[in-house]
């Protein structure tokens, strides 16, 4: 057996310049769900794993005076749901981060780890598309902000450059009359992947639809914005044709895989099922903002 050098930095440019350093031979852990059993079962043999819950930026929650919200990458989903605040302002977002895995994976498992193990299925990557959410990366040549929906290259892979970390989530303030929601649909009730997820964010006023984002996945090979559903939404008031063009514009973004857990024509038509029945959630929610 190699041996495997863990490293714990307590700062971020420690993380950068090791994770630099190495090459491509060194692997990022957060809460280690996803990269534990890719080395237990001989898909990833890291030379050297570098630990980032220990490095204060990337563990912790920040609401700012405007409201919006900074995730760091590596925060918990059972830290998540413990802050005060942030399940009132993001539901969906949390409704999303807390379908992952069980009470013991919640402990460990973050955003970052979902967004970078880069599964089409991943669950709060939908909800934090939706949510216009913003990663913050850094890496050898300094720091980048991108739309979290350019983080996915496809299955299991990213646009992040070598050596770079994904540091945090950056949520913009909620105008009133703002709701969010996240579905799911898995043929198993627990611990099950998505066979389609996804997130809607919606801003009402005076009853019309005033800003829409809609996040889908499981249904291509990476999460996907879905902007002519937003568009069929926006200055509506939420009727049932607008409602029905969203949920077909869902429909024809799909790309999916067919297997035993979902054919093309399943996962393609609970898309848009899902679509309907999140907005209705999403617009119940931004009631009470
Ligand atoms: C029993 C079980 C049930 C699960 N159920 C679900 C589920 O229902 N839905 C779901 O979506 N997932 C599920 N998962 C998968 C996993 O828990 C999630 O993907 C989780 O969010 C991964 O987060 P993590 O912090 O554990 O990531 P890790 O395993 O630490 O990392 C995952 C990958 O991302 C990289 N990485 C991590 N953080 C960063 C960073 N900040 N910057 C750059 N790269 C980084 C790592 O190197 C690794 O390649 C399940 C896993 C298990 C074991």
């Amino acid at each position: 057996m190699t041996d495997i050098r863990y490293l714990a930095p307590r700062t971020l440019d420690e993380a950068v310049g090791a994770f630099a350093a190495s090459q491509g031979a060194a692997r990022i852990l957060a809460g280690g769900t996803d990269l534990l059993v890719q080395m237990r079962n001989g898909a990833v043999r890291p030379g050297t794993i570098i630990d980032i819950k220990k490095i204060t930026e990337l563990t912790s929650i920040e609401e700012a005076a405007d409201g919006g919200f900074r995730i760091g990458a590596a925060v918990s989903g059972a830290a998540l749901a413990e802050h005060p605040r942030f399940g009132r302002v993001w539901p969906g977002v949390l409704e999303a981060v807390n379908l992952i895995g069980s009470t013991q994976v919640q402990g460990r498992a973050s955003p970052g780890g979902n967004l970078c193990n880069a599964s089409p299925a991943g669950d709060s990557v939908p909800a934090l598309v939706a949510a216009g959410a913003v990663v913050t990366v850094q890496g050898p040549k300094g720091r980048r902000q991108v739309a979290v929906e350019a983080v996915p290259a496809g299955p299991g892979r990213t646009n992040l450059g070598p050596g770079e970390i994904v540091v945090s989530f950056t949520l913009p303030p909620r105008p009133e009359g703002s709701g969010d929601a996240y579905l799911r649909m898995t043929p198993r009730t627990e611990m099950d992947i998505a066979v389609v997820g996804v997130g809607v964010s919606l801003t009402l006023r005076d009853g019309v639809v005033a800003a829409a984002r809609v996040g889908l996945g499981a249904v291509a090979p990476t999460v996907l914005l879905v902007a002519d559903a937003a568009r069929a939404l926006i200055g509506s008031r939420l009727d049932e044709a607008a409602v029905h063009a969203a949920a077909a514009a869902c429909r024809a973004a799909c790309n999916p895989i067919d297997d035993k857990r979902g054919t093309i024509a399943y996962r393609t038509r609970v898309a848009g099922v899902l679509l309907q029945r999140a907005v209705a959630i999403a617009a119940e929610r931004a009631g009470r903002v």
